[in-house]
C-alpha cells in the first residue's frame, strides 16, 4: 500500500517506517521537523536500502496535503504528527489543542477530499488518567489529567463521531503505553532536545556520562519496591503494532480502540538494574521526591491487540535497554 506516515520523521514514525518498508510497503513521511530532523530519511534509506519519500509540511496546511496525497496515491494514513511534552501543554494549553486537534482535523478534512478512509492514530495510554482500576483496559473511563491527554481525547471523540457518520471509515486509535530502546542498526532512536524528562534516555545519557546521576522520583510509592511502575514497551514492537493494525484495518471497517502495551510493569529501579546489565557498569543513582503529576503504577491489558491484530510485543526490558544503549553510543560517536 500507499502510506502517508505524518511525523513519520519523528520517534516512533521512523522506526514504523523501516517496518512497514521492509513489509513491501511504499511510505511517504510528511513531517514539520519541528522535533526531529530531515537526517532521518537518509538513515532510513540506510536502512531498508531504498529511496524513501518525504514531504515537509505542517499537517494544519490542509491544501500542501492534498497535494502530497494525490502525487503519492496514499491509501492509507498513520498520524504520529504531534506535540507529546507534559508539562508544555499545561503551559501551553492553546498550542496543545492547535498542533493536535486543529492537525488531525485539518488532516481529516484532506482524507476526506480526496475519499481515502484509513487511518491509525498515535494515542496515549494518558487518556485513561488515574486508575480505577489496573490493569487498564480499553473500556476503562478516559479523564485525562492534563491538557496533553485532553488534546489525544478530543481527537479520539472527533474519530468515533466520523466512524460513526460512515460506515466505510476504516480507523484504529492506538493506546501506546511507554515506548522505548531503538533500532538494531543504532541509526535511529529517541534522540530528545536538551536535558531528557523521560526514564529511558536519561539512563542512556547517565551511562554515556554526559548526566551524572539519575534522580529516581519517588522512594515511597505502594509498588514492588517503591518506585514508580510502567509499562515500557520496545519501539519496534510497537511499530509491529502499526502493521498489523493496518492488515487488521484492510479486512474490518469501524473505529477500532486498542492498547499497545507489553501488559507487564517495570520498576524504575528495573530500568535502572537493567540497564546496567547493558552497559556493563553501575549507574549513580540519588532519590528524589516525587514528580509533581506523577502516577505509581499503570500498565494495558494487552489481550484486545492479541485477539483483534494477532499482535503481542516480543521484546524484553533487557532488549530495550541493549538496543538504547547502542544507539546512545553510534549516535554520540
Ligand atoms: P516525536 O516528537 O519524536 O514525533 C512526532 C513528530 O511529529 C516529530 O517529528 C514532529 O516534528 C512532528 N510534528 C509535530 N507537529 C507537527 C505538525 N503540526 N505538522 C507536521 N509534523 C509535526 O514523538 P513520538 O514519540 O514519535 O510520538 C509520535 C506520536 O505518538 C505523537 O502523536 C505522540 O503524542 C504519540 N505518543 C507518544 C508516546 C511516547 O512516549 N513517545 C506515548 C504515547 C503517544
Ligand atoms: N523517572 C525517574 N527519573 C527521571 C525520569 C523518570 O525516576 O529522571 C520515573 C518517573 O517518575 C516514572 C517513570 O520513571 O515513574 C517513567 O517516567 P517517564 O517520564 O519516562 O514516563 P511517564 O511518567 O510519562 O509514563
Amino acid at each position: 500500500m500507499n502510506i502517508l506516515l505524518t511525523g513519520g520523521t519523528g520517534y516512533i514514525g521512523s522506526h514504523t517506517a523501516v517496518v512497514l518498508a521492509q513489509a513491501g510497503h511504499k511510505v511517504i513521511l510528511f513531517d514539520n521537523l519541528c522535533n526531529s530532523s530531515n537526517e532521518v530519511v537518509g538513515r532510513l534509506e540506510k536502512i531498508v536500502g531504498k529511496k524513501i519519500d518525504f514531504a515537509e509540511g505542517d499537517v494544519r496546511d490542509t491544501a500542501l496535503l492534498i497535494e502530497v496525497m494525490r502525487t503519492h496515491q496514499i491509501e492509507a494514513v498513520i498520524h504520529f504528527a504531534g506535540l507529546k511534552a507534559v508539562g508544555q501543554s499545561v503551559a501551553d494549553p492553546i498550542l496543545y489543542f492547535a498542533n493536535n486537534v486543529q492537525g488531525t482535523i485539518s488532516l481529516l478534512q484532506a482524507m476526506q477530499q480526496l475519499q481515502i478512509k484509513t487511518f491509525i492514530f498515535s494515542s496515549s495510554a494518558t487518556v485513561y488518567g488515574e486508575p480505577v482500576y489496573l490493569p487498564y483496559d480499553e473500556v476503562h473511563p478516559t479523564k485525562p489529567i492534563n491538557p496533553y491527554g485532553d488534546s489525544k481525547l478530543q481527537v479520539e471523540i472527533i474519530l468515533r463521531d466520523l466512524a460513526q457518520s460512515d460506515a466505510q471509515w476504516k480507523i484504529a486509535c492506538l493506546r501506546y503505553f511507554n515506548p522505548v530502546g531503538a533500532h538494531d542498526s543504532g541509526l535511529i532512536g529517541d534522540d530528545p532536545n536538551g536535558i531528557p524528562g523521560n526514564l529511558m534516555p536519561y539512563l542512556s545519557r547517565v551511562a554515556a556520562g554526559t548526566l551524572k546521576y539519575l534522580n529516581v522520583f519517588g522512594k515511597d510509592y505502594d509498588t514492588r519496591d517503591g518506585t514508580g511502575e510502567r509499562d515500557y514497551i520496545h519501539v519496534v514492537d510497537l511499530a509491529e503494532g502499526h502493521m498489523a493494525a493496518l492488515d487488521f484495518l484492510n479486512k474490518h471497517a469501524g473505529l477500532h480502540v486498542v492498547n499497545l502495551g507489553t501488559g507487564k510493569p517495570a520498576s524504575v529501579l528495573e530500568c535502572v538494574r537493567a540497564f546496567e546489565k547493558a552497559c556493563g557498569k553501575p549507574l549513580p543513582i540519588e532519590f528524589a521526591p516525587r514528580r509533581d503529576g506523577d502516577l505509581p503504577i499503570y500498565y494495558a491489558k494487552a489481550d484486545l491487540a492479541k485477539q483483534l491484530f494477532g499482535w503481542t510485543a516480543q521484546r524484553s526490558l533487557d532488549k530495550m535497554c541493549e538496543s538504547a544503549w547502542y544507539f546512545e553510543q553510534m549516535h554520540n560517536k
